[in-house]
């Protein structure tokens, strides 16, 4: 009972018709969506499922660990298993989230190639604002000013944001790709996905991104902080497009 995920293809789909296939204490699971199901530092989207004569709000998207099934959080009851649905996203929420993580990952490629600093950890929230922290001994205002106008300068250059299926074998043995721990994704997983931002930065990713980098517009680095010994934060926001 796997969720045909439509947005790992497109992630410009703001809604698709769908099958019930159960509904757990949780909420509703469905043969397909195009609601992204929390992870990777990415919030789950939110939306509404309707059907004749219903139309019930999304607050939530998640996959239950336990079960492992993807899950649509609603407001309300649920349809019977079998119904045809109509799953839709709030789609500015969505694009401003996909800016955001555009923006994050052309962050963690200038600040590796520029300062060889690896990430060690991230968050998006809804809204276009974000943080990631890096693998650096120091950091101060200045180093913040200054990632953030070699961060504008590249997403100015509107390069193409490219989603690949690579082979196993091929994705282990890309050096850009090693450096994002890309062996540490799960044996069965095959092909990886993988998200190119041409010459900027190239990691395995489940998220949803947008098209060029033109489309994310500038970003501050609004704040810059030490969170221990070889870990330090920078928090992004997203200009209003
Ligand atoms: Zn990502």
């Amino acid at each position: 009972m796997t969720t045909d995920v439509l947005y790992g293809r497109d992630a410009y789909l703001r809604s698709c018709d769908a099958v019930v296939t159960a509904v757990t204490d949780l909420g509703v699971v469905l043969d397909r969506t195009v609601a992204y199901a929390r992870g990777g530092g990415q919030p789950g989207d939110t939306g509404s499922l309707s059907w004749p004569g219903a139309e019930l709000n999304i607050t939530d998207t998640f996959t239950d660990r336990e079960s492992g099934l993807l899950v649509h959080q609603v407001v309300g009851r649920a349809p019977e298993p079998g119904t045809e649905v109509t799953v839709a996203i709030d789609w500015d929420r969505r694009h401003t989230i996909m800016r955001t993580h555009t923006a994050l990952h052309s962050l963690s490629g200038i600040v590796f190639t520029e300062h060889g600093a690896k990430v060690t950890g991230g968050n998006m929230e809804p809204g276009g604002v974000a943080r990631m922290d890096f693998e650096l001994e120091g950091i101060s205002q200045e180093f913040g000013r200054e990632v953030e106008a070699r961060l504008n300068e590249a997403l100015a250059r509107d390069v193409p944001v490219r989603v690949l299926f690579l082979p196993r074998e091929e994705a282990l043995a890309d050096p850009d790709l090693i450096r994002t721990k890309v062996s540490l994704i799960p044996d069965h997983v095959d092909p990886i996905r993988v998200i190119d931002i041409e010459g900027i930065d190239r990691q395995a990713d489940g998220g949803t991104h947008v098209r060029a980098t033109g489309e994310v517009g500038t970003v501050r680095v609004v704040k810059t902080e030490s969170k221990g010994k070889a870990n330090k934060r920078m928090r992004i926001a997203l200009d209003a497009p």
